[in-house]
C-alpha cells in the first residue's frame, strides 16, 4: 500500500499557481490537461463518500482472490463464483467437460478465464450488445454473492483504505450485517396483519435481539480485522487509520412487502442501539417488478417506521430511472414520494428529477427542507447512459438543493472518487469553488452524530464554540460532536491543500 496522497501531494507543489487557477477558473481548459486535473483532484480533500456499497466497492481480482483462499469454485460458462460440487466417489469423478473448476485455476499461467471473470464481475471491458449497461451492472452482484458475505472485514478495510489514498476519509457504507436473517421474523407473521401487529409480533418474538447482537458483533470484528491490517497505531499506519467510518443498513425494495418489512424492523433496531449504524437505505434495482408494484405500500411502510423511529436517519435510491426504462408514470413521483412521504434526508441518483410532476416545486421543496442528492456521475454513466447535459446536476444546483459527489460501486465500475471530482469539472463544468462546497456537503449531509461545526450552509460562519479553532472551547465542541469534528478536520486539510500550491 503506497502513499499516493503524499505522492500527489510533491506533483502538485510542482505546479504553478497560474496553471492550477486557471484549471480551475476556466474548466473548459481542465480538459486538454487530464494529468495535472487528476493530480490536483486526487489531493484535494473531498470529505466523505456518502453512496457506497460496500459489495460494490470491492475489485473484482480481490474477489476471485477470495474464492481461492476458501477453495471454492468458478463457474467457467456461467462466469459466475461457485460452490464446489460435493466430493465425488473415487470412480466417479467429474466428468472432464464440467464448467465448475477450482477458483485458483485462474491464477495459472495463460489463464484466459482471468480476464474474463473481471470482466464478467465488473464493468471492465464491457460493451454494449445483447447485455445492457444496466443489466451486466446490476448481474455482477449475484455472480460475487458467493464471496462477499463472507469477507466483509478485509472488504471493509479495501473500501475505507482506498479511499484515504484519494483524500476521502469519511464513509458511509451501505450493507445488511444480518446477512438476511431479518427473514427469520417472517414465521411470526399471519396473513392480514396491519403494520403495527406485524411489527409487535416480530419485537414480541424473542427473535429480534439476537439479530442485533450478531450484526454488531460483525462490524465490531470488521472494524478491529481493518485496524490491525492497516497497522493503526503503529508507526506503519495506512492511510484510512484516521478514517471515520458509519454503516447504511442495507433494504432491499425487490422483495415481498413482508420480508422488506421484517428488514426494516432489523434495520430501525439496529440503528437504534449501534450509532455506528447510521441510517438506512433500500438497495436493488427501482425499474424491477416489485419494486415498481410494491413502491406506494413501500413508501407507506418508511411513513410508518419513521412514526415510531423520527431520529433514524434514511437515504433512498429514487429516481435511478429515465425514460423507456420503465412506463412513464414511473417517472413523475418518486423523488417527491421520498421525500414527503418516506422522509428521506437524502436522495440517492435523482437522475429522473425532470419527468417528476412540478419538478420546480420539488427542488424548491429540497432546497428548502435540506434534502441532499447524492450523485452518482460514473454510476449513472455506465448503468443509465446518462452524462453530460443529460445530467441533471446543474438543476440541483442551480436551485440551491445540497449535492454531494459519490461513488455509489467503484469496485463495479472500476472507478474512484476522484473522477467523479474529473466528471464533475470536465463533463459538468463546475469549477474549484463548487468542487470545495461539494466536499463539504459530504459532511453537512452525513448521518455522523452530533451537532455541524456550521453555523450556516454557505459556511461562512463556524459555531459560536469554534469561532477560535484552536480555543479549549472548540476542542470541547468537536470532541463531543462527530459531524463537527470531520468537519474541522476538512477544514483543516483544505487549507494545508490550498496552502501547497500558494
Ligand atoms: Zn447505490
Amino acid at each position: 500500500m503506497t502513499n499516493v496522497s503524499s505522492r500527489a501531494q510533491r506533483c502538485f507543489a510542482a505546479l504553478s499557481l497560474f496553471a492550477a487557477a486557471s484549471a480551475f477558473a476556466q474548466p473548459a481548459l481542465n480538459v486538454s490537461d487530464r494529468v495535472m486535473l487528476r493530480q490536483v483532484l486526487q489531493a484535494m480533500p473531498k470529505g466523505g463518500d456518502l453512496h457506497n456499497h460496500l459489495s460494490g466497492s470491492v475489485y473484482a481480482e480481490y474477489y476471485l482472490k477470495y474464492a481461492a483462499d476458501d477453495g471454492m469454485c468458478l463457474d467457467s460458462v456461467k462466469l459466475a463464483i461457485t460452490q464446489c460440487p460435493p466430493p465425488q466417489p473415487a470412480a466417479a469423478t467429474l466428468p472432464t467437460t464440467s464448467p465448475i473448476v477450482p477458483a485458483a485455476t485462474v491464477f495459472q499461467p495463460y489463464s484466459s478465464l482471468y480476464g474474463e471473470m473481471l470482466d464478467a464481475l465488473s464493468m471492465r471491458q464491457f460493451r454494449a450488445g445483447a447485455e445492457s449497461g444496466h443489466d451486466h451492472f446490476f448481474n455482477t452482484f449475484g455472480k460475487f454473492s458467493a464471496v462477499s458475505k463472507t469477507h466483509v472485514p478485509e472488504m471493509l478495510t479495501q473500501d475505507v483504505w482506498r479511499l484515504a489514498t484519494e483524500n476521502v476519509d469519511y464513509l458511509e457504507t451501505i450493507f445488511a450485517p444480518d446477512f438476511g436473517s431479518a427473514r427469520d421474523l417472517l414465521k411470526v407473521v399471519k396473513p392480514g396483519q396491519s403494520f403495527s401487529e406485524m411489527r409487535t409480533a416480530m419485537m414480541q418474538s424473542g427473535l429480534v435481539p439476537p439479530i442485533i447482537t450478531s450484526s454488531r458483533a460483525v462490524i465490531d470484528r470488521a472494524e478491529a480485522y481493518m485496524r490491525d491490517n492497516l497497522h493503526c497505531g503503529t508507526a506503519n499506519a495506512q492511510p484510512g487509520c484516521d478514517s471515520t467510518v458509519r454503516y447504511i443498513y442495507e433494504l432491499h425494495r425487490g422483495v415481498p412487502l413482508q420480508q422488506l418489512f421484517a428488514e426494516m424492523v432489523v434495520g430501525y433496531e439496529l440503528a437504534s442501539a449501534d450509532p455506528r449504524v447510521a441510517g438506512l437505505n433500500p438497495v436493488m434495482p427501482e425499474d424491477s417488478y416489485i419494486s415498481m408494484h410494491d413502491f406506494d405500500d413501500q413508501m407507506a411502510m418508511f411513513a410508518f417506521f419513521h412514526k415510531l423511529y423520527p431520529k433514524i436517519h434514511l437515504s433512498t435510491h429514487a429516481g435511478e430511472l429515465v425514460p423507456g426504462l420503465v412506463e412513464p408514470e414511473g417517472l413523475r413521483d418518486h423523488i417527491r414520494d421520498s421525500v414527503m412521504i418516506a422522509h428521506a434526508e437524502r436522495i440517492g441518483h435523482g437522475v429522473d428529477l425532470t419527468y417528476e410532476d412540478d419538478a420546480a416545486g420539488l427542488l424548491k421543496t429540497m432546497a428548502s427542507r435540506g434534502v441532499a442528492v447524492e450523485v452518482c456521475l460514473t454510476s449513472n454513466d455506465v448503468i443509465l447512459g446518462v452524462s453530460g447535459k443529460a445530467h441533471p446536476l446543474r438543476y440541483y444546483l442551480a436551485a440551491g438543493v445540497p449535492v454531494t459527489l459519490a461513488t455509489d460501486d467503484p469496485g463495479v465500475s472500476r472507478d474512484d472518487m476522484t473522477n467523479q471530482y474529473m466528471r464533475a469539472v470536465q463533463e459538468q463544468g463546475l469549477d474549484y469553488a463548487t468542487l470545495k462546497r461539494l466536499a463539504r456537503n459530504s459532511l453537512e449531509y452525513s448521518f455522523a452524530e452530533g451537532e455541524s461545526l456550521w453555523s450556516n450552509h454557505d459556511y461562512s460562519k463556524m459555531a459560536t464554540a469554534c469561532v477560535d479553532t484552536a480555543s479549549s472551547t472548540c476542542k470541547t465542541f468537536v470532541a463531543a460532536n462527530t459531524k463537527a469534528r470531520i468537519e474541522l478536520r476538512l477544514e483543516q486539510r483544505l487549507r494545508d491543500f490550498e496552502a501547497a500550491w500558494k
